[in-house]
């Protein structure tokens, strides 16, 4: 008979790669245990720009970076293709062609002859093909842009909401037998005699302990890798990089616009989902990944790249500024933006830990090939049979269908706009979340407006996805991220999600405290003047009146 904490797998970490890992290994046939120390795409996975994107930028140093993610890329549409997006982009030229300098047309040659490169892999990912634009065809298709340019190339890619893309395939784990543990910590490696067995883990909401063994052992934990490893004497070599987005508060353009930072950076603005994101900051970073808070230097860094090409970017509210740590691999002596994108999986048996492997590096684009490479590898060490890798055939649930939102919304008698919302959260599993509003009509109520939330997601989350706090739901449905803050929003949906997980008071009170307290850490950098004053007046009367 089985032991109940005996596997063959253990991953520890709910970012892209445990989750798609786990996954992939559980549709192999192999029992795993996938362990989130908080919630699924809580560390970058749920920081990323959420492109899935072919790295262009890698192209000349990294040509199979792009390859390997543009070919992902074209697989991750096919798995769940009511979340993912087209976000066409502009690469603007900064002057006026007749006045432009032979260096400039030159350089927009270049520009050309590169777009024009990575077009032979836009097929891979279903994308259209480069086109270069004259000045008036730029103003006519993004009026947004300051004057007198000289013209743009243009250059197709997708985006994808990265928290649920992680759950999804962590729902999957578990719908393919996977054992699926959120807010529960690895906390040490067990080993004897040159092999690692297993780990100790804690559940950070009740306090339980346990261990759970297992012939192979993921270390997904991310930017927390070399923590985990130096706690239990192995080396996890990586150079971290912060990361930090704004989030405006609608969408400014209709393009994606690459520019320039004050330092010649690249960088980028560009609508993702009913937001506008400018990103993102690439800073070396040494310190805790548990504590990362974007500061208002780093925000008037990206305001001021932005309105370099967009003026009006001002005019728009910021409304949070959010970090997360780039994994990039070790190298000395390169500035951070050039780091490579390459992959790596670290095996740790010459250190007496054979059994135990560390994934470092990587792109959310490739996250599927990714897993499937470390899948191979944990197969290949336990010497079991498995079944060959199908997750890039096998929809992730919700993605065997994309529901019209137009009928969702006339059958079901709610908004169109959130019908919307909801077919591209949940794809074919729309219809069973519509269902709890059909049978019981206040479901219908909209609890966010610009998230188009309705009161049937939230329970319908909380019976299905894992929820077990209420800043999970920041990550299903994107609860308190919009421009309220969940100053609006988030009572309501706390006593939804209350009563479906049998809180009592007390719980329900902290819970909204440590959301809207979360929500602030993003906020306080991106607000000053007025606007400061006004939060923290609102602020003090929803702590008043709810006695949080
Ligand atoms: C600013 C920024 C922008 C990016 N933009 C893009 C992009 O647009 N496109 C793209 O392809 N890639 C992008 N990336 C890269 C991409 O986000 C990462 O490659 C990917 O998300 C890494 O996923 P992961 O699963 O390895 O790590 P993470 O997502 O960091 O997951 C690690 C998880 O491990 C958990 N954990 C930590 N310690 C423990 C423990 N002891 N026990 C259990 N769990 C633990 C953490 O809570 C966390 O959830 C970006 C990265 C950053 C930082």
């Amino acid at each position: 008979m089985e032991e109940p904490n005996r596997y063959d797998v253990v991953v520890l970490g709910g970012g892209v790669n445990g989750a798609g890992t786990a996954r992939d290994c559980a549709m192999r046939g192999l029992s795993v245990l996938l362990l989130e120390k908080r919630d699924f795409a809580s560390g970058s996975s749920g920081a990323s720009s959420g492109m899935i994107h072919g790295g262009i930028r890698y192209m000349l140093s990294d040509r199979k970076v792009t390859e390997l993610a543009c070919r992902d890329a074209g697989y991750i549409r096919r798995i769940a293709p009511h979340l993912v997006f087209r976000i066409p982009f502009l690469l603007p030229f900064a002057s006026r062609a007749e006045e432009a300098t032979l260096a400039e047309r030159a350089a927009w040659y270049a520009t050309e002859v590169y777009v024009g490169t990575y077009d032979l892999y836009q097929p891979l990912k279903g994308g259209k093909p480069s086109t270069r634009l004259s000045a008036a065809e730029v103003y006519a298709l993004e009026p947004s842009l300051r004057p007198g340019l000289g013209g743009a190339v243009t250059l197709d890619e997708w985006g994808i909401d990265g928290p649920r893309l992680c759950l999804l395939n962590a729902l999957s784990a578990e719908a393919h037998g996977a054992e699926v543990r959120t807010w529960t910590e690895a906390t040490d490696l067990l080993r004897e005699n040159g092999q690692a067995v297993g780990v100790r883990w804690r559940d950070a909401l009740t306090g339980e302990h346990g261990e759970a063994f297992a012939g192979a052992i993921l270390n997904a934990t991310g930017a927390w890798s070399p923590r985990f490893g130096r706690a239990n004497h192995l080396d996890v070599p990586m150079r971290p990089g912060k990361g930090v987005h704004l989030s405006l508060d609608r969408r400014l353009s209709n393009y994606g616009v690459i520019c320039k930072a004050v330092d010649g950076r690249q960088m980028f603005l560009m609508p993702h989902e009913d937001e506008s994101i400018i990103g993102t900051t690439d800073d070396d970073f040494y310190g805790d990944p548990d504590d990362l808070e974007a500061t208002s230097d780093e925000v008037a860094y990206l305001l001021e790249g932005a309105e370099s090409l967009v003026p009006g970017v001002r005019r728009a509210r910021v409304t949070r500024a959010w970090s997360g740590v780039r994994t990039t691999l070790y190298e000395y002596g390169r500035t951070e933006d050039a780091l490579s994108r390459e992959h790596q999986l670290l095996d740790h048996s010459a250190e007496g830990a054979s059994g135990f492997f560390s994934f470092v590096g990587g792109k959310l684009a490739s996250y599927r090939a990714q897993s499937e490479e470390i899948a191979d590898r944990l197969v290949e060490h336990l010497r079991l049979p498995a079944r060959p890798c199908r997750t890039h055939e096998e929809p992730l649930p919700g993605g065997d269908e994309v529901p019209d939102p137009r009928e969702l919304a006339s059958r079901h008698g709610v908004p169109e706009g959130v019908a919307r919302r909801i077919a591209y959260r949940h794809g074919s599993r729309s219809r069973d979340l519509l269902a709890l509003a059909d049978e019981d009509p206040r479901l219908k109520l909209v609890v966010c407006r610009d998230e188009g939330i309705l009161a049937a997601e939230v329970v319908f989350v909380s019976r299905h996805e894992k929820v077990r706090r209420l800043d999970d739901l920041r990550r299903r449905c994107r609860l308190a991220l919009a421009g309220c803050g969940g100053l609006d929003c988030a009572r309501l949906a706390a006593q939804l999600v209350a009563h479906e997980l049998e809180w009592d008071a007390d719980r329900l009170r902290a819970e909204l405290h440590e959301l809207l307290e979360q929500n602030w850490r993003e906020r306080r950098p991106v607000l000053d003047g007025w606007q400061l004053v006004e939060e923290e007046l609102l602020r003090a009367v929803h702590r008043g009146l709810g006695g949080l």
